[in-house]
């Protein structure tokens, strides 16, 4: 669905959802009511485009937790034995209703994170996408196997593990979300949402919406707040069964370590240095506009961006060539006009992380490339220029280090053999693409890649019911289809007797 929304538009938009969130603090929603942080603490979010104070959001700690947790907890009681296909009707609901406030939260993520319209529209619908695919699977989340033996007959079925901390980065936070809350939903489980304090407000919005589709008080629990307190204290409460986490991999340690003495199950999905292949043998205009697709849009902010390409060297020259051509033509701008591909980042703090890597790309020798800035960007924001890194090897660290920012590292290689070895001589193996004629080559190359999604002659294009997830540090775990419902839900073994087989007799 396209969105034809003009820049006036777009901004008379934000700015009305702007109001709401400038008028008063942004409220936790716990057990069906917007409350205060019980200690009154409050912080400020503010805005990537120019600097400017958006709002203050409440900010949790662990009584504010406490207090999700349990409302969690007693909601869970109806809500993991309401039927599917009850929950089938209330999910589509909320689908139904983010498709009607689509273009709200597309306004409200651009003006609070920086990325622009042109990705936001696409990810507000996706969101609703989320909750349709999964909403279908609630009747049959229950259903197991039969595993019959001549004297037993052995099934299996699946039960919601009970409430569950769903914790969410900033860099499409409203998607994101609903990849993971959605399912969880589906499967019977209950919610405590800690989304990012980077980017609080559409997580607010999901909240209110799930609300008015009827999910019971309780299911759905928002806490704002900071990591190292809402966050932490979600990880250790004891009514909290798993923690659904997309963010960092240094964070997913510390969760790890955190939920370690509550035995949490845990579902990571971390960072990524993806790499691109792209033998001589490719459709080179294919891969390059897929190359630079897959690291300028989301302002390169984006898990499975493909931060590294690795060219043959036959055709490096030529396809870095065509990449900094294209590159350069990539217009920088507000993220509300529907013509720019890279707004500001998330954060001066962020901002300054990925801009280092310029200072850090030349010292190490490469030679930077860069596109052009906004000439109109307002003070104050978060503005970047993107950036090629050509001359690059896999030792440096704009090789190694998961940048997160519009910046692409172009390494070349010699043979199959050669790139197999930098594709995989990285911490991270979340996804891998590459571009090849040579069908037998795709196949070797694809199953040698340490990663958890490959893409051969293609972009990230997902498709729901496969599975979404990364190893070495990219990860722990898969989304999507049912692998979803593997972690929010036990599987139960029933095994029954026919009643003819032997019993030992011991003492007579
Ligand atoms: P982050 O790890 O800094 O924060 C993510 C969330 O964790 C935030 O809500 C934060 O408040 C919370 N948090 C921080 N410390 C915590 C603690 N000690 N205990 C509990 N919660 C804590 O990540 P970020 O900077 O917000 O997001 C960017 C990262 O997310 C990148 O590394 C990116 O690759 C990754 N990411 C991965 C995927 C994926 O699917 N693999 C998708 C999107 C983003």
């Amino acid at each position: 669905m396209a969105d034809n929304h003009t820049m006036e538009e777009n901004l008379a938009a934000a700015q009305a959802s702007l109001q709401r969130f400038a008028d008063a603090p942004l409220l936790h929603l716990i057990n069906g009511a917007k409350v205060p942080s019980a200690s009154g603490e409050t912080f400020a979010n503010q805005s990537p485009i120019d600097g400017m104070h958006l709002g203050d959001v409440a900010s949790g700690d662990a009584a504010d937790i406490d207090a999700a947790a349990k409302a969690a907890a007693a909601a869970f009681v109806e809500w993991g034995s309401t039927p599917g296909v009850e929950r089938k009707r209330v999910l589509h609901r909320v689908a139904d209703l983010i498709e009607e406030h689509a273009h709200d939260i597309a306004v409200t993520e651009c003006v609070d994170t920086g990325q622009t319209m042109r990705w936001m529209s696409h990810a507000a619908l996706r969101g609703a996408a989320n909750f349709r695919f999964f909403a279908d699977q609630a009747p049959g989340a229950n259903d197991g196997q039969s595993l019959p033996t001549p004297d037993h007959v052995n099934y299996t079925t699946r039960h919601p593990i009970g409430p569950v901390g769903v914790i969410t980065p900033w860099n499409t936070p409203f998607m994101l979300s609903t990849w993971k809350i959605a399912p969880a939903l589906a499967a019977g489980c209950t919610v405590v949402h800690k989304p990012a304090e980077w980017s609080p407000f559409t997580a607010a919005m999901l909240s209110e919406i799930a609300l008015e589709a009827g999910l019971p008080a309780g299911v759905l629990n928002t806490v704002h707040g900071l990591g190292e307190t809402a966050g932490k204290s979600l990880t250790e409460h004891p009514d909290i069964k798993a923690i659904a986490f997309v963010g960092e991999s240094a964070t997913g340690s510390m969760i790890q370590a955190q939920g370690a003495p509550t035995l949490k199950r845990v579902h990571f999905e971390l960072g990524g240095k993806n790499p691109v292949i792209v033998f001589d043998d490719a459709d080179l205009e294919r891969a390059v506009d897929a190359a630079v697709f897959m690291i300028y849009s989301l302002n390169g902010e984006r898990c499975t961006s493909s931060s590294r390409v690795l060219i043959q060297d036959t055709v490096y020259d030529q396809v870095t060539e065509m990449i900094a051509t294209k590159m350069k033509n990539v217009p920088v701008g507000h993220p509300l006009d529907p013509t720019s591909i890279i707004g500001p980042l998330i954060h001066p703090r962020h901002h300054d992380k990925v801009c280092s890597y310029v200072d850090i790309a030349e010292s190490e020798g490469a030679t930077v490339i860069r596109g052009a800035e906004w000439a109109d960007a307002p003070e104050g924001g978060n503005w970047v220029a993107p950036a090629l890194f050509t001359g690059a090897n896999n030792d440096m660290r704009i090789a190694q280090e998961e940048i997160f920012g519009p910046m692409l590292t172009a390494i070349p290689f010699t043979d199959e053999a050669d790139a197999i070895r930098i594709a995989n001589d990285v911490p991270y193996g979340l996804a891998g693409y590459l571009w090849t004629g040579d069908v037998g080559r795709a196949h070797r190359v694809a199953h040698a890649l340490e990663a958890g999604m490959i893409w051969v002659n293609s972009q990230n294009v997902r498709h729901l019911p496969t599975p979404f997830g990364g190893t070495k540090s990219s990860g722990i775990g898969r989304d999507g289809g049912d692998w979803s419902f593997d972690f929010y839900m036990e599987t139960k073994n029933i095994a029954v007797s026919f009643g003819n087989h032997n019993v030992p007799k011991l003492g007579g």
